[in-house]
Parts: C-alpha cells; structure tokens; sequence
C-alpha cells in the first residue's frame, strides 16, 4: 500500500568477524531489546550531534558533501532500524521504547535543517557534477523548508511545530495500530465464510462459540467481501470505520492546524502550497486540475457500477428495486458477487493458485528475469522467527549488491497494513550497500489475486531501495518525490496481470493449479470491473486531503460534507478520518500521489510493449529509474526511460474501462 520514508534515513551488526574472508559483508538488523533501543538511540544522537559540531567548525563548502554524506548514514544506521522494530517487534516494550527515540531524531533532524553555520556552508557547496548540483538544491530546499531564513522568533516556531506534528503523529498512529475494539459474531453470521478463514480464526473463539474479530485487514477484508449477513457486516464496517477512536479526530485537527501555521511563517496560503511546490506537480493548481479530470472521467461510471450492484442486492434478497438501497458494507460483497458469477473469478480459491511462498518465489523470480539479479536465502538471526532474509546478487558475477527481509504474517501490535520499510540506503562513493524490509499481513496458506498485486507493489518499493546506486546516502533508492515514489510499485503490480509473467508461475510451483488464458482474462475483466467505484473513493480520499491542506476545518464535518455528496452518501455512527493515517503522516498534500504515481507507473508500462520479460526494456528501466533514486529530477528520469514526455493517456484509458 505505502512506502515509508523516513526523513531522515540504525544499529547494524557486521557477523563478518566470525565468517570466512570470501564472505560479502552482510549489514543486517542488530536483534534489540529496550535497552538497546534506549542505548544505541542516545549514543546515536550524541555522535550525531559532536559530528554537526564538528562540521560547523569547518568553512566553505569544501568537503562538506562528504560530511554531510558521512552524518546521514550515521543518523540512519541508528533512526531506520529503530523506526522498523516499533512497528514490528513482537514485544510491546521494544516497540513503545522506540517512540521517544523517534521524537528526538525527529528533533535534530529539526535542528539539523534549521543551523545557520551548516546552510552557509551548504549555499557554498560546489558542485562538481550533475548528481552533486541536484544533492545542493535538494539541501538548500531541506534548510529552506525548516525554517534557516526565517527570521529568529519565527525559526523557533517552525522547530516547535515539527517536533509537536511528530509528537501529535505517534500518538495518532498509536491509537490505530493499538486499538483494542473487538466484534463479535455468532456461528450463524459466519457464513459465506471459506473454511480457511474460519480455520484461521478458531483460536478467537469465545466460551459460547461466537467469534471474536480484530479490526485488522486479515479479519476484516474478507468477512466484508463474503459474510452473508448484511447486518454482520454493516456491524464490523462500523467497528472498522471507528478504529482510531473519535481522540484521532482532534489529534488530525490540530495536525493540520499546525502545518497551515507553519505554511504562514514562510509567507505562504497553505501547506498544500508549502508541500506542493517540493512535488513533481509544483503547485495545488495542477493537483486540483487534475482531480478535477478524473472526477468528471468516473462520476457516471461510478453510479452506473453502483446501480448494478442495487440490482444485485434486489435480486438476491427478493425486494423491489425501487425499495432497496445500496449500503457502504455492501459494496465489497456485491461486487465480489458480480465477480463470482460474472466473471467466474472466486478469489478465495485463488489462495490454491497463489500459495504463499510460491508467491514469493513467483515475485522474485520476475524481478531475477527482468533485473539481472539473483536472491539468495540466508538463515539470520531476525526479530521474529518468520521473518526471512535474502541477499541480492549480481546475476553474472554472483557479487553481493544488497539485501532484504520479509515480514508477512500478522501477529499482535504489528504494523497493520502492507509497507516496505528502507533500513540502508546505498551510498555508492562509501560503498554502502542498500537493505529493506518488506512488512505485510498475509494469510499464509496461501494469496488470492489482489494480495498478489499487494505483494508485487511492496516488491517494486524494495527492488527501488536495494537496487539503487545513488552516489550519496541522501539520494538513495526510494528518497525520490512522494507523488514519484508509488510509479516502480503500480508498475510491478502488472506483472500479477499479465500472461507472459504468469506462465512463470508453473515454473515455481508445477503442483499449483494454474490460471488458463480464459481464467487470466476473466481475472483481469474482473479487476476492471468497478473502476468507478475505486476511483471515485480515490478521488474522494484526495480531495479531502487536499480540502484539510488548503484550509484546516475539523475533519468529520469536511469528511462528512464530502462523502454526503456520493451516491452512497455518509454513515452517521462512521469517522473513517480517525484511522486515515497516510494524511496523519507525510502523505499529507500528497495522497494523490497515488493517482498521479499510477499515470507514470502506466504510462511507463507501455515500454514494454507487451513482452514483459523482455530483459533488455528491464536493464534499461533499472538504469533509468530504480538505479537513479533521488539524483536526477523524476521527470527527467521518466523521459529517459520513455524517450519522450509523460502522457496521462494510458491512466485515463485504465480507469474508464478502454485499455
Ligand atoms: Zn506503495
């Protein structure tokens, strides 16, 4: 779903003292506890801190690009693992001893922006290539944006702002991850549910035999897509759609409060204004501009989707058309049921087709064919006993590149959605290599298609992250725009879609039932089918954000005013904005980066030109757009690979059902 970049980018063990000398060195995450965590977080920032004092001393801007090369690596070799294991330690403790430590790196990242001697000496900065011109004006922005030109009394306001916008982020994201809510359903309202799923939740059962839910996406997805009951299911959409509590609400209020404060120290509208003018779209002009097309390309698709499935409804329960009404918890379960029928596609004997580890030999074996790289399992020492770790190995030469873990299964007070968490990024003049994490919460018997695809998209952020070779740390793989970074994940998600990459399914699990041409087909039908629905909520996801982030107002009356104008209009009792986390965080101003992402992410995909093993086309995107990270402008990436503008013909084209 996300990547999470973290602004500034740990405590890595090297076991190469006790390996054999031919062994690469193989930077992995330090197995911690709370006094770890505590440990290395105040050692961290103490080195950091001496390592800026130092570097004020200096003048001119000689030798900075390597100190400054020098202090991110040492602020991310502390802040990224720590920032990993709060979101995926088994221990409560570990988890909630990072937070303090996530608040004081957020504090001198703070300060780091905002030190007068450093800006000098960054504005002195000669560039001696194309990569180094771009790393100054992404610095001189940084220190802009922190608030270095701001007059004293409001610089002091800036750095209050930032470090109380990280306090008020924790505690909004806290209140969603820990949410303790639990639903309650009876056997009877179990049905529609596949035997796996109830296998999977027996273990939540009660004295009485009634099955006790979380809230999370593992439970919730598929009992909304499939339980029979209607009454079930609008029960747990309104749990779901509570989760954060109305506590969230205040806290997103006053985030975004905050951040239109922070737009007027700098003389600006508002944070869109103050955010938009760093992203590939440059302003809010170009956002709305755009939002606005693609409300007037889906607004009929969508009640024409949405009549479909009232007639649905009508059918299956024997009520008149004309009486029945379409609700929100509806929708999936409609949907899935016009899938079924129509396109014969029943996603949850799809996990048969996509057992979970062939999944991910399918997606690795891809990446291998197109990227010219080789992963290697290697048993480590992790956090967790299902996590995995692989190293990624040059194709020809078997050389050590980088390496990655993956994390798929949920457990208690893990992150809950699906994410790929950078933990190294290269530093190719230091000779750094890249490592990340990839964190979902899969079944583990076995995916259906859309996990798939979910699978695929967190793999793109991965291979971005450990296949980069930016000169310096600053640049690395995935620190590119927010509205760039999503384009290599949509665009991986389409090697899930496509025949010519299916067929290699029979290669990784020959026993596997596989998708004929018809099923392919049919799956693909199925995906597009609802379009509207999808786009529409997109839409209404992004334009709410941008609504907060042009003129702050409480966020349930604006949610309410917005989502009242669909056709399914708002659930009274609902406060989906108390568990809208990406605008919590730095999605905010930015959600339609997903969108906009998806235009380039397509728009790339036609290089391919339907042969999408093609390794050549594969060499030539990993040259141009995963190797780059943040050196080059996106843009000028883009162009490079296109070998020509960007157009949005293709996104258009996807969403209104005429690809
Ligand atoms: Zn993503």
């Amino acid at each position: 779903m996300r990547i999470i970049l973290a602004a500034v980018a740990a405590a890595f063990v090297f076991p190469a003292a006790s390996a054999p000398a031919k062994q690469p060195q193989r930077p992995l995450v330090a197995q911690y506890d709370v006094q770890r965590v505590t440990g290395s977080c105040e050692a961290g920032l103490k080195r950091a801190r001496d390592e800026i004092k130092a570097m004020e001393g200096r003048r001119g801007g000689a030798g900075l690009y390597r100190e400054w090369n020098k202090l991110q690596i040492d602020i991310e070799d502390v802040f990224n693992p720590i920032y990993l294991i709060g979101n995926v330690h088994p221990d409560k403790a570990v988890r909630d001893a990072t937070e303090p430590c996530q608040q004081k790196f957020s504090t001198l990242s703070t300060e780091l922006f905002q030190n007068e001697k450093l800006f000098k000496r960054v504005q002195d900065l000669k560039p001696a290539n194309d990569r180094e011109r771009k790393l100054k004006k992404d610095l001189i922005e940084g220190f802009e944006d922190s608030g270095v030109a701001l007059p004293a009394d409001k610089r002091k306001r800036a750095k209050e702002i930032f470090d109380k916008l990280e306090e008020l982020r924790q505690a909004y994201d806290r209140n969603v991850r820990d949410d303790p809510t639990r639903v309650k359903f009876t056997p009877a309202e179990m049905a529609g549910m596949s035997e796996a799923y109830l296998k999977a939740h027996e273990g939540t059962r009660d004295a009485e035999g009634n099955y006790v839910l979380t809230l999370k996406y593992p439970s919730y997805v598929p009992f909304l897509t499939n339980a029979k009951s209607g009454e079930a299911r609008r029960r747990y959409y309104l749990a779901k759609l509570n989760e954060g509590g109305a506590q969230n609400l205040d806290l997103l209020y006053e985030i975004f409060k905050l951040r239109q404060e922070l737009a007027g120290l700098y003389g600006l509208k508002s944070f869109a204004e103050y955010s938009l003018r760093r992203k590939m779209v440059g302003s809010p002009q170009t956002v709305n501009k755009f939002l606005d097309d693609v409300k007037s390309a889906v607004t009929e698709l969508e009640k024409k989707d949405l009549e479909e499935l009232r007639a649905v409804k009508a059918k299956e329960l024997g009520t008149p058309l004309a009486e029945t009404k379409l609700e929100r918890w509806d929708v999936s379960y409609y949907q899935e049921k016009v899938r079924r029928e129509r396109f014969d596609i029943d996603q949850e004997k799809l996990r048969k087709y996509f057992p979970t580890d062939k999944s991910i030999d399918y997606t690795m074996l891809v990446a291998q064919t197109l990227y010219g790289v080789r992963f290697q399992e290697r048993k480590v020492p992790t956090w967790h006993p299902d996590v995995r770790y692989f190293d990624v190995l040059d194709g020809k030469t078997g050389k050590f590149i980088s390496g990655f873990y993956l994390d798929l299964y949920p457990r208690e007070g893990k992150y809950n959605h699906a994410a790929a968490f950078p933990i190294r990024g290269v530093s190719r003049l230091t000779k750094r290599t890249p490592l990340s994490a990839l964190v979902t919460n899969f079944n583990r018997e076995g995916l259906d298609h859309g996990e798939l695809e979910t699978m695929m998209h967190e793999f793109g952020h991965v291979m971005h992250g450990v296949l980069s070779e930016a000169d310096y740390n600053a640049q690395a793989g995935t620190s590119v725009k927010v509205d760039f970074v999503e384009a290599p994940s949509q665009m991986f998600e389409e090697w899930a879609r496509r025949k010519d990459s299916l067929q290699l399914f029979e290669k990784v699990c020959p026993q596997c039932p596989h998708l004929t041409d018809d099923e392919i087909a049919r799956l693909d039908a199925a995906r597009k089918y609802g379009q509207g629905i999808r786009y529409a909520r997109q839409w209404l996801y992004a334009k709410f954000d941008m609504e907060l982030s042009t003129d702050p107002r409480p966020p349930l009356a604006v949610w309410k005013q917005l989502e009242s104008a669909t056709p399914l209009g708002h659930v009274e009792g609902t406060i989906f904005p108390a568990s809208f986390s990406h605008i919590a965080s730095n999605y905010a101003a930015g959600y339609y980066g997903y969108m906009w992402s998806e235009v380039i992410a397509l728009d790339m995909l036609s290089q391919f030109k339907g042969r999408m093993l093609d390794p050549e086309v594969g060499a030539r995107y990993r040259r141009e757009i995963l190797s780059q990270g943040g050196q080059r402008e996106e843009m000028e990436d883009v162009r490079k690979f296109l070998g020509r503008d960007p157009s949005s013909e293709a996104f258009f084209a996807e969403i209104t059902g005429r690809r």
